[in-house]
């Protein structure tokens, strides 16, 4: 099969390899129809993280089932499914809590599994991983657009919301302008906030959030962003949503929230290890900071609901498709800022 590979900083290439098969029972192949470049991806391709070379990529995967080891229960070959960006058993203590992402049996996409950029993956704990999408869905491609994001970026917005205690009548906070933050003002605005103020730099993406139900935007940075999102919300809101993990955005999250108030952040932490952390902010102003890595596996049925219904449609984050051999051109083209977040419709 074909699959993308790291093959060293801005170095994508799609290359034949070998196809996964079903190795334990419990296991499930997938052939991948629809996947996604992430921003996280980003880190790695620019040699900010490390990854072993020759290692294949991507960790949203969509597609159709192609065989399942004989433990299998929730799904069957034909069916149409996608799988956050870990995969978890579904029966584990930490499973059972929610948090998916602690999963004791848990895996990362990628190594023998295949990366979700390529042709097969081997869902490895399939009951507990995939979410099968229902029959007379499965083959609306506008609805897989929109279901697509429950992968990663749509969860992960969720979880945003969720840690920052968003509820109806509320006042927000978005920080970041990314897939991740875009989603964020959907969830915010699913879950009934009354104002949401979407914080970025660039004009294109907050136009986007606006349309996704921001009531207001800022397009500053620093210091100058942070005072303009406190005098919106008369001396900073209850409710932070920190949707970008570099240390800047964390130190403006907590900078402007309100005392008393609660910083949801889900953006992997970047930088962060080197400025620290200020927690004498959050100390003098009784500020919570709740959150961490989403785990996306717990909202997808809630989120996957209202999708179908067509309440929810985070597929506007996709400003750019490719196919498989347009892999590497998706990379260029976020790392360069012209797409917010690409599709990768994968040719069999
Ligand atoms: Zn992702
Ligand atoms: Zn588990």
């Amino acid at each position: 099969m074909r699959a993308a590979i790291y093959r060293g900083p801005g170095e994508i290439t799609v290359e034949e390899v070998s196809k996964p098969e079903i190795e334990s029972p419990t296991d499930a192949i997938v052939r991948v129809t629809h996947t996604a470049v992430c921003g996280s991806d980003l880190w790695f391709y620019r040699g900010e993280s490390d990854r072993e070379e020759g290692s294949p990529v991507g960790h949203e995967p969509m597609g159709i089932v192609e065989a399942v080891g004989e433990d299998v229960r929730s799904v069957d070959p034909g069916d149409r499914v996608f799988a956050p960006f870990k995969i978890s058993c579904g029966r584990c203590e930490f499973c059972r809590k929610g948090l998916h992402t602690s999963c004791a049996n848990g895996d990362s996409w990628g190594g023998d599994n295949g990366g979700a950029q390529g042709e097969f993956v081997r869902a490895t704990e399939a009951d507990g991983t995939l979410v099968r999408v229902p029959d007379r869905h499965a083959d609306d491609e506008a609805t897989l657009e929109a279901v697509l994001p429950l992968t990663d970026v749509m969860g992960t917005g969720h979880h945003a919301a969720v840690s920052a205690g968003v509820g109806k009548g509320d006042t927000c906070v978005v920080v970041g302008d990314g897939a991740v933050g875009l989603c964020g003002v959907l969830a915010a605005r699913r879950l009934g906030a009354e104002r949401i103020v979407a914080m970025g730099h660039h004009e294109d993406r907050l136009e986007l959030a606006e349309s996704f139900g921001a009531t207001e935007t800022v397009a500053a940075r620093g210091d100058e962003a942070v005072e303009r999102a406190r005098e919106l919300t008369y001396g900073g809101p209850t409710h932070v949503m920190e949707c970008v993990g570099a240390a800047s955005a964390m130190d403006s999250a907590i900078d402007l929230c309100r005392p008393g108030g609660t910083v949801g952040y889900v953006g992997v932490p970047h930088g962060v290890d080197d400025a620290g952390l200020d927690v004498f902010s959050l100390f003098q102003d009784n500020v919570t900071l709740r959150g961490g890595v989403a785990p996306v596996r717990a909202y997808a049925e809630e989120l996957l609901a209202d999708v179908l219904q067509g309440t929810l449609d985070p597929s506007p984050i996709f400003t750019k498709t490719v196919d498989l051999d347009g892999v590497p051109e998706g990379y260029r083209a976020m790392d360069e800022r012209e797409a917010i977040k690409v599709l990768v419709k994968v040719e069999h």
